[in-house]
């Protein structure tokens, strides 16, 4: 067992209280969080390590609730796009990629999700080229190898264009295909026990790639092995448009019609939603995904999340695929989330500490892991980042967690996940960041053309 402790910084635990101490600790002792509070370190603690948290702000680990991981070999495409366009550029470029791409392209993708303060991330992929080989594989390796813990969805399309959808024919697959793999990813990579390094979810794309079959028995299927469910909604007005016209109905209540709406769900976007939306998304327990700086890189509109937070859903962040948010950092959502809630409902629309509830807790909740994660509270795991906020971009910014979400990015001074160091001092410990980055732009330039 090794043990380490923080000292001297400021605690921000995120716990049912919200305690908050300006000068404290946070012990770990393998895996898990043995004690937090304020003032000194208590003299019954020991530890191997021992970390000087002075002029640092500690946070529970940041979680990510949607992103599309291969799409790290596609960015700086259709920049000037709307959703509907941005898609129909890049579907032909994601149709030629392959394990090798996607191992790389993943690797590079958590790599910044891991030097930007995030400890446990989802992966939306629904690209399986037929001579691609083993693509949800290469992202579980590359997760494996950054060192994140890991919720992958296995996707899927089977609505192309010739039967009335907007995919190309030649990158969506046959329904029998489909329920047969991801059957097989869940025997393969789930693994249920509750320090779980790699859950598995099933994630049909979106209404307008999928059909109702394939919502249906996506669902069926992710109940019977008891995971969870994941899917687009309500990005766009596009989307609101196909559905009113293919479905006469909302997106939401399309969804709720198929039994799509409930406590093992979680939908990335959820921007256009009328109030009959927020209430049903609320009262069944549904999770929401706000991804606001994809939501404005693609012109999409902004989520409700005053409206979703008063009513009582649960709502995390996403960074998104790196084709729609080049930026991509989850304390970058977490500064957005807060400006864009500001921007259209005043400042009391969303505090700061808000703000980081949603990048912590609030995405442990729409993991289905609020009892494992997303707070930093004696039995939990050991994710957590520590912030430098004492430097030139942040020095005499009075309130810490303030420095951390409307000041600059921090440096991070410690990254643990499962009690393990992935980041220290702004460097990753687990991969080598130019090796990384060297086979990213290598994975990108091969699918240029
Ligand atoms: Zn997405």
């Amino acid at each position: 067992m090794t043990a380490t402790i923080l000292r001297g910084c400021h605690v921000l635990t995120m716990n049912p209280r919200r305690d908050e101490y300006p000068d404290g600790y946070v012990a770990v002792e393998g895996n898990r969080i043995t004690e937090v509070g304020g003032g000194p370190v208590p003299d019954h603690l020991s530890a191997a390590l021992v970390v000087d948290g002075g002029g640092c702000l500690v946070t529970p680990g940041l979680v990510n609730t949607h992103d599309h991981l291969y799409q790290w070999a596609t960015r700086g495409r259709a920049v000037d796009s709307g959703l509907f366009d941005w898609l129909t550029e890049l579907y032909p470029v994601w149709a030629r990629i392959d394990e090798l791409v996607v191992r790389a392209a993943a690797t590079g993708a958590l790599a910044w999700l891991a030097r930007t303060g995030c400890t446990s991330t989802m992966d939306h992929h629904y690209v399986f080229p037929r001579a691609g080989g083993d693509v949800l594989g290469a992202t579980i390796e590359a997760a494996a190898a950054v060192g994140l813990r890991f919720h992958p969805t296995r996707g899927s399309m089977d609505l192309g264009e010739s039967s009335g959808g907007l995919p190309p024919d030649d990158v969506v697959e046959d329904i029998d295909a489909i329920m047969t793999a991801t059957q097989a990813a869940i025997e393969r990579f789930h693994d249920p026990s509750p320090d779980s390094m790699l859950r598995l979810g099933v994630a049909p794309c979106s209404p307008f790639s999928v059909t109702r079959d394939l919502l249906t028995e996506s669902a069926s299927l992710a109940r019977g092995a008891g995971v969870r469910l994941h899917t687009h909604l309500a990005e766009t007005s596009d989307e609101d448009d196909y559905c009113r016209e293919h479905f006469g109905c909302t997106p939401a209540e399309y969804l709720d019609s198929l039994d799509w709406l409930g406590g093992d769900v979680w939908l990335a976007h959820a921007v256009h939603l009328d109030d009959a939306a927020v209430g049903r998304i609320s009262a069944t327990g549904t999770g929401v995904a706000h991804c606001p700086m994809s939501n404005a890189r693609l012109g999409a509109g902004i989520c409700r999340t005053r409206a979703l937070l008063d009513a009582g859903a649960l709502v995390g962040l996403g960074v998104d695929g790196a084709a729609s948010n080049e930026s991509r950092s989850l304390r970058g959502e977490i500064t957005a989330a807060a400006s864009f809630a500001r921007a259209t409902g005043g400042a009391a629309a969303m505090s700061v500490r808000e703000a980081v509830e949603l990048g912590t807790i609030g995405g442990a909740r729409v993991l289905g892991r609020e009892a494992e994660i997303g707070s930093l509270e004696p039995g939990k795991l050991a994710d957590l980042a520590l912030w430098r906020v004492d430097t030139l971009p942040h020095a005499g910014i009075a309130d810490p967690v303030a420095a951390l979400v409307l000041g600059p990015p921090p440096p991070l001074e410690l990254l643990l996940v499962n009690g393990e160091v992935v980041v220290e001092r702004d460097r990753l410990v687990t991969v080598d960041e130019r090796q990384v980055a060297g086979a990213a732009r290598r994975a990108s330039e091969s699918l240029a053309g």
